[in-house]
């Protein structure tokens, strides 16, 4: 068989790899290289692959740089399955729907050219097949695959792959994993990884292969602390939000502390369509779900649902916000601050002492969310500018990738060792640091592959 790497390989997007038995060949994830923009300019390169030869593709998780490109594959002829846990195929129709309106959005303004439509997005999605946890499901005769939970976002996967001897270079049974992305320890609403029973190959993510998150206890006294602090002087809290796993982590977060008394009682205002879109599907997933305390047996039942929370799903809904001149906390798109709802917030906000921005999530170069968390004293904001006055608040941690200990410990927790690991999703710094450090602890070759390498296995 052969292995080669088609993305995820010059940086933490556009994950693509390609495995080729003499029957079949498959693509593991198919995603949106992105830049400052959604979509960056490497995605209108054709593929350096025949799209009409591929038989299947097999997606890890919903999140774009696993998906985004998977509709252009079907545009450019590919005409086989897709498969995809049940939560994922749900999750994948609202992301793909909103980065297609991002990137007409953009064609608009900018002029930029749209890779393709909703009506793409709507036949990859009737061509999804779902496959829960656990169920082997045969690929091409001597080539099984089996998605297991990789506890990153809902319905997260990474996924085997069982070769059959006459397939292999060396005439054994081998077994391959892809790591997908994957998550935390300790998250309060999703189970962990499961561990790698045995793998001869795994093929693994990296992208915080050179820190350690702080613990979930310490990120959770950050959150407690800000939001108290904002409230008791009679302020706002404005958290900018990424849609999927962290808003839901949040909310969770959040009423776990109302219940618990821990903060005085103010609305939460859910203001991001695409957020509230994701938050439906985790409810509606929820067995899915591991919860950290009785969730389903608790007073409000369902913290998804609880009187607090209040989604504002249209405009009109979402203007009713700032009639409520009291203490509350907006969670607004989008997480970088460079669109979306929690402007107009910003706008109104962050010129008020009395109120926070508390930042959950990486910034890139040159967005907003970098001038503010940087300290600027004023950014401009559709023209006008606005003094930031408001306190800011930075909690990194509350990522949904493991960080490198996490990924040691999961490298580590099969019956054998893997022949070989290889590197990938992960800038290239944080490759060579993470393959130094486990070159001490794990006794594989450890290999960070180029682009378009081929591996013959
Ligand atoms: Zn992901």
């Amino acid at each position: 068989m052969k292995l080669s790497f088609h993305g995820g390989v010059r940086g933490v997007t556009g994950s693509c790899y390609l495995l080729q038995t003499s029957k079949a060949k498959i693509l593991i994830d198919c995603g949106m290289f992105q830049g400052e923009r959604l979509c960056g300019k490497q995605n209108f390169e054709e593929f350096n692959f025949d799209p009409t030869e591929i038989d299947a593709v097999l997606i890890s998780h919903a999140h774009y740089d696993h998906t985004g490109r998977v509709p252009l594959l079907i545009k450019k002829g590919f005409s086989g399955k897709i498969f995809a846990t049940p939560p994922t195929k749900s999750l994948s129709q609202y992301i793909l729907a909103d980065a297609v309106s991002v990137m007409e959005m953009n064609a608009e303004k900018c002029g930029d050219e749209v890779l393709y439509d909703q009506a793409d997005v709507k036949t990859m999605l009737e061509r999804v097949f779902g496959v829960n946890y656990h169920t082997e499901f045969e690929l091409a005769p001597g080539l099984k695959a089996m998605f297991h939970d990789a506890g990153h976002i809902l319905g997260s996967a990474y996924i085997s792959l069982d070769i059959s001897a006459d397939e292999t270079a060396d005439g054994k049974p081998a077994r391959l994993v892809f790591s997908g992305d994957i998550g935390n320890d300790d998250v309060p609403i999703l189970p962990s990884t499961e561990p790698i029973h045995n793998a001869d190959y795994v093929i693994c993510e990296s992208t915080y292969g050179d820190r350690d998150h702080v613990s979930t206890s310490e990120r959770l006294d950050t959150l407690k602390d800000i939001t108290r602090r904002v409230i008791e002087r009679g302020g706002t809290l404005i958290i900018p939000a990424f849609s999927i796993e962290r808003t839901q982590e949040l909310i969770y977060a959040l009423d776990t502390m109302f219940e618990a008394g821990d903060l005085p009682d103010v609305p939460i205002y859910l203001d991001s369509p695409l957020a509230i879109r994701a938050t439906q599907v985790y409810r509606d997933f929820k067995h899915y779900l591991k919860f950290d305390r009785p969730i389903f047996s608790s007073s409000d039942h369902d913290f998804f649902t609880f009187p607090r929370l209040k989604e504002t799903l249209s405009v009109d809904d979402s203007k009713t916000i700032n009639n409520n001149n009291g203490s509350k906390i907006i969670i607004a798109g989008s997480g970088m601050m460079t669109g979306g709802r929690v402007l107009h917030h910003l706008k109104l906000y962050l010129s008020g002492e009395k109120n926070g921005v508390l930042i959950i999530g990486y910034q890139a170069e040159n967005t907003l969310g970098r001038k503010i968390e940087e300290g600027v004293k004023n950014v401009s904001i559709y023209g006008d500018e606005i003094p930031v006055r408001a306190e800011i608040q930075k909690m990194d941690s509350f990522s949904a990738h493991g960080d490198r200990e996490k990924l040691r410990k999961w490298l580590q927790s099969g019956k054998d060792k893997a022949r070989k690991i290889f590197l990938v999703h992960g800038d290239q710094v944080v490759k060579t640091g993470f393959r130094d450090f486990l070159a001490e602890e794990i006794n594989s070759e450890i290999i960070i592959p180029e682009f378009e390498q081929v591996f013959e296995l």
